[in-house]
């Protein structure tokens, strides 16, 4: 599956489609309005949502949400070969609901697909556009399986092998990325975890905000003990060497349990 392609597509924010397949299946709440091919998945899905939207909520933003607050139409249709999703956040403020889409096969839509997906539901009604695109995947990512991190891995100690790092800066500051852009991917989550480790969630947040709106030099600075972007991508890429070696704990092995990351670092 890892197929790269395939996920990373399914991980990635695009426009929405509405399911086309069967949708018989149809289950809503205050926040959450499902369609799924059976009415037993539609209920599992909703079940599912409403999990991680208080989940998610206490782990990234510490805090209860409003009712509506990061509410969704689920759009799910099921495939053993496919691995796609989407979130397609609403447009204005009157609309009620982000349009999220989801097609996969059963495990992956409700383990891995829906809990990323409600992450960029719930960050966008946090912070809307102010949230850099590599922060907004790098928390996103945290709900990726094992595949995936994996896979990641994998890039990371090519990286460090080879010498051939993607400019740091270069993320930080990129706008658009393709589905497939394994290296964006790799680099916006790991240097997420790097960042949670240094001061969790909040300062994170208020980093990436920052950094967005006037400079990664000033925001490594005065969010982090960095003494420029320059210190800060290269403690990044120390840790990930660090990381990397045999009995390491701090990247995500490809049989760690899901479950076990749901929450970043405090
Ligand atoms: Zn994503």
């Amino acid at each position: 599956m890892f197929a790269s392609a395939a996920l990373l597509l399914a991980l990635c924010c695009g426009p929405a489609e509405a399911a086309t397949e069967s949708t018989s299946g149809f289950a809503s709440s205050d926040n959450f309005v499902v369609y799924a091919p059976t009415q037993e998945l539609a209920d599992e899905v909703l079940k599912k949502s409403e999990q991680l939207r208080t989940k998610l909520a206490r782990a990234w933003l510490d805090k209860e949400l409003a009712p509506g607050v990061g509410a969704a139409m689920i759009y799910v249709s099921l495939s053993d070969g496919e691995n796609h999703g989407a979130t397609s956040p609403k447009n204005r403020p009157d609309e009620k609901y982000h349009a999220v889409t989801i097609r996969s096969s059963r495990e992956k839509a409700l383990n891995v697909i829906l809990p990323h997906e409600l992450t960029h539901a719930l960050i966008a009604d946090e912070f809307g556009t102010r949230l850099p695109e590599w922060a907004d995947e790098g928390v996103a990512c945290y709900q990726d399986g094992s595949e995936l991190s994996g896979k990641r891995r994998q890039t990371l100690m090519r990286f460090a092998q080879t010498g051939q790092w993607p400019s740091l800066e270069g993320v930080l500051q990129q706008q658009k990325y393709e589905a497939n852009d394994h290296s964006f991917f790799t680099v916006a989550s790991s240097v997420t975890e790097f960042l949670l480790e240094q001061g969790g969630p909040k300062t994170f947040f208020a980093f990436a905000i920052e950094g967005q709106e006037k400079g990664w030099e000033s925001a490594a600075r005065s969010h982090y003990e960095f003494l420029s972007l320059r210190d800060l991508e290269s403690q990044w890429r120390e840790w990930v060497v660090q990381a990397l070696q045999p009995g390491s704990e701090k990247l995500r092995r490809p049989n760690q349990t899901r479950a076990s990351r749901l929450s970043p670092p405090r």
